[in-house]
């Protein structure tokens, strides 16, 4: 090579493309159109055959929100029969001078509805000695556990309110105030949507574990999905305005007929699309 001569740098090859990261899909809403597209009108013949089965069922107020709140904690793993005993325990033990309320619980509801008497004098339960309050409400089962979690639940409602109303959780949008509530330690999002869609009507659904079994045997929600998944999943599923029929109507048919054992497929109007009595199930 000549002195003069100067080597041309190699050409640079153009920097390879990285692939354009794809954005994580949200499961629910994945989900949801996976239903819609291999499934197609599965949700709605679900809400038509029941509501043909079990009456229309429209939203109205059963209790005020905390009475809801408290009477749903006492439910928390026992019978809703329990929880009414438990609940009529506090109301003797620690008597208001409230108007008396009245409870008018519907299908949804596992028990006989509570009498018509005045709600329990929440700063008195708040402020009973523990072991007392263990004492009244041992009629509804797990009273050690349930005790603490009433009273760490109505002082905390206290201390960010002022006073035990939980009206103001109805101006919400209902996934804050869905999130206010299970910031309360013993809350899930279980308890939480019953309070705000039996007291507000808000559209959230509440997945106990009726509505879990029949959900998973219908195959509405992934058989591996937890009950903490499946409230959020049901909200992509599930108009809003038939949400809380949805609930009502799905805790009512797993005690009908789609009981945990020995469900009663032939009396059952949803048979023709269940994937427990035939696996590839429309
Ligand atoms: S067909 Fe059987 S398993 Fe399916 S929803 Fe009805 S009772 Fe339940």
């Amino acid at each position: 090579m000549s002195p003069k001569t100067v080597a041309k740098p190699a050409a640079k090859k153009p920097a390879a493309k990285k692939p354009a990261k794809r954005k994580p899909q949200d499961p629910n809403k994945h989900w949801a159109s996976y239903l819609r597209r291999y499934r197609p009108g599965l949700v709605p013949f679900v809400l038509d055959a029941l509501e043909e089965r079990y009456g229309r069922q429209e939203w109205h107020r059963t209790l005020d929100p905390v009475s809801e709140l408290i009477l749903t904690i006492l439910t928390q793993n026992t019978a809703d029969t329990n929880a009414e005993k438990a609940y009529e325990a506090l109301r003797r033990a620690y008597a208001s001078d409230k108007a008396p309320e009245v409870h008018t619980p519907g299908i949804g509801w596992g028990g006989t509805g509570l009498s018509d008497a005045a709600p329990p004098d929440w700063s008195r339960v708040e402020n009973a000695p523990l072991p007392e309050l263990i004492d009244v409400i041992r009629p509804g089962g797990l009273a050690p556990q349930k005790a603490p979690r009433l009273q760490s639940t109505l002082k905390r409602v206290r201390e960010e309110r002022g006073s035990y109303d939980l009206e103001f959780l109805g101006d919400m949008p209902p996934l804050e105030a869905r999130d206010w509530l299970t910031s309360i330690d013993g809350i899930g999002k279980k308890t939480a949507s019953i309070v705000l869609a039996f007291c507000f009507g808000a559209a959230v659904m509440a997945v106990d574990r009726h509505v879990e079994r029949v959900s998973k045997r219908l195959g509405l929600i992934p058989a591996k999905a937890t009950a903490d998944q499946a409230h959020d999943m049901y909200l992509e599923l599930v108009e809003p305005t038939r949400m809380h029929a949805a609930h009502v109507l799905l805790i009512h048919h797993g005690r009908a007929i789609c009981h945990a054992q020995r469900p009663e497929h032939d009396i059952c109007p949803l048979r023709d699309r269940c994937r427990m009595v035939a696996p590839k199930a429309p």
